[in-house]
């Protein structure tokens, strides 16, 4: 790592960097499964942990390491383990944390399939989970038990963008002998650094805005201290979720850009929330950046910025959520967030038709609500778009 690369855009382009013997600027794509030993005695301190040498690409890869390098420096961690995809990260962090007899307090609203694994298997190997509003403190103290051993949280939510506070999450974690792991896919460490603020753990899906470009998927976890990123690293590889060097490559290749295109997308969510907010088809508007999310002031607290995702509810429920998707032409259909093309979803008809009505509205997923991950294209086509998609011909 280059010295004096201390701002996050400066750590942002230069950490991570690994050496080889040509001085290519950017760390090359090693293409390897294994690495040679210099000497049985070499190969001897590999596998002792007594040199830094590659062994096996599973447990390690240069082009694997300069990404976990950059990400750890970015979450101001003590390092970072790269996973094949998100659910690489959060299985993880669940089989390294977890053991039958422990409890979890998850975050109600969090990734669906962070929760089928929780719920429908960990416990089935003795580990119990509850599931509460943590944007609600006092409902995340009560689901505590004296066995809850990690508290779960996912900041902000999807899709109705609820902020836990991270702070008060880590001491009430720490004060009842739990870690807490914050799933920060929705803020990147542009935006929410939850180490700092007390996290044990953090993790992203990368397939979101850390790549940020739609083409590859991958997952990271960063470590406050080096036995937590130990137990991680060690349960990546035996669960054989490793990240390929060529996915790496992509990865940090489009990680470099990620303040350049949070600032971009953001600019034009705050434009394209405002504008929605002031339709008359529009119920309500979801977005960070307004004053009228309720936890406006704890986001400008916690978070550098309200970030480039937006929820909003149609009047006209599930035929006008359906008529907006047919009728958009810039901003493409498609489930995903956090890359330079504009996405936009419609939860009750797509993602979540198949689950009840009922449940639906549980789990505040309502007929009209329709998600956008707002890309780095013009605002004022953008604006132009969804103009011409909701009035009617
Ligand atoms: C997408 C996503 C995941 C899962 O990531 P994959 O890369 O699809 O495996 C986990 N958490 C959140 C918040 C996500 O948005």
């Amino acid at each position: 790592m280059k010295a004096g690369a201390r701002g996050f855009d400066s750590k942002l382009v230069h950490s991570g960097a690994q050496d080889d013997a040509h001085g290519s600027v950017v760390t090359p794509i090693y293409q390897t499964s294994t690495f040679a030993f210099e000497s049985a005695a070499h190969g001897a301190e590999c596998f002792a942990g007594k040199t830094d040498g590659y062994i096996y690409t599973r447990l390690g890869n240069p082009t694997i390491r300069a990404l976990e390098d950059c990400v750890a420096a970015l979450e101001e961690g003590c390092g970072a383990v790269a996973t094949s995809s998100g659910m690489g990260a959060v299985t993880t962090a669940y089989l390294a944390l977890l053991k039958g007899g422990d409890h979890v307090v998850s975050t109600a609203s969090v990734y669906g399939p962070s929760r089928i694994l929780m719920e429908g298997h960990l416990a089935g190997f003795g580990v119990a989970s509850t599931y509460a509003d943590t944007s609600d403190l006092d409902a995340m103290r009560h689901a505590l038990r004296p066995e809850t051993r990690m508290v779960y949280v996912e900041t902000p939510s999807n899709p109705l963008m609820q902020i836990t506070d991270l702070f008060a999450a880590a001491e009430l974690a720490h004060a009842n002998g739990a870690l807490l792991v914050v799933d920060s896919t929705f803020a990147s460490p542009y935006l929410q650094r939850p180490l700092a603020l007390g996290a044990d753990v953090v993790l992203h899906s990368v397939t979101k805005f850390i790549n940020g470009h739609a083409d590859v998927v991958g997952g990271i976890l960063a470590a406050r201290d080096a036995s937590l990123l130990q137990k991680l690293r060690k349960m990546m590889t035996l669960t054989g979720c490793n990240m390929d060097p060529h996915q790496a490559f992509l990865v940090h290749r489009g990680l470099k850009t990620l303040s350049l295109r949070m600032e971009r997308a953001q600019a034009t969510a705050g434009r394209v929330a405002h504008w929605l907010e002031a339709r008359p088809e529009v119920d309500w508007v979801r977005y960070i950046g307004l004053p009228s999310h309720p936890q406006h002031e704890l986001a400008a607290r916690q978070m550098s910025g309200p970030g480039a995702m937006i929820s909003f509810e149609l009047k006209g429920g599930l035929a006008a959520g359906e008529s907006l998707m047919n009728r958009v032409k810039l901003a493409t259909l498609a489930v995903s967030l956090g890359g330079v093309e504009t996405l936009i979803e419609h939860p009750a008809s797509m993602t979540h038709s198949g689950v009840a009505p009922k449940e639906r509205a549980q789990a505040g997923i309502s007929d009209g609500l329709v998600r956008l991950s707002v890309g780095i294209e013009d605002a004022d086509d953008l604006v132009e778009d969804l103009r011409q998609a909701l009035e009617p011909a």
